[in-house]
């Protein structure tokens, strides 16, 4: 398990490099979510069509539909993300342990395992 800060200095370090990757996660859900409303408009709209056949507007709801999924998929990894940074776990890697390099959350704000169990393909 992740040893757990000692000194006063490692928890004002850890609550730091939080408050940071906290930030970091609101940010894209913020983007996430404006670009979820905007698909929404667009996926209101489509009264306006006639989707008949061969029509580009079918295309185009598609596509609208497929960004709405990945934005939803996208959505749920940051909200988790932001719910194991509340619990503590989110520096943790979910697979040996051990802490995930402050870098690679960065990079990789949602991933779970450091980047060793990553190449590991764990
Ligand atoms: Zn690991």
């Amino acid at each position: 398990m992740m040893a757990h800060p000692r000194t006063e200095k490692e928890k004002v370090a850890v609550s730091e490099r939080e408050a940071k990757y906290r930030q970091r996660l609101q940010k894209e859900i913020d983007e996430v979510q404006r670009g979820l409303a905007e698909v929404e408009e667009r996926l209101a709209e489509k009264g306006d069509y006639s989707l008949g056949e061969g029509d580009p507007a079918i295309y185009l709801w598609e596509m609208n539909l497929a960004r709405r999924e990945r934005l939803r998929a996208r959505l749920e990894e940051l909200q988790a993300a932001m719910a194991r940074l509340d619990r503590g776990t989110y520096e943790q890697c979910s697979v040996c342990g051990g802490r995930i390099e402050e870098d690679r959350l960065e990079l990789l704000p949602t991933t779970r395992t450091c980047s060793e169990c990553a190449r590991k393909g764990r």
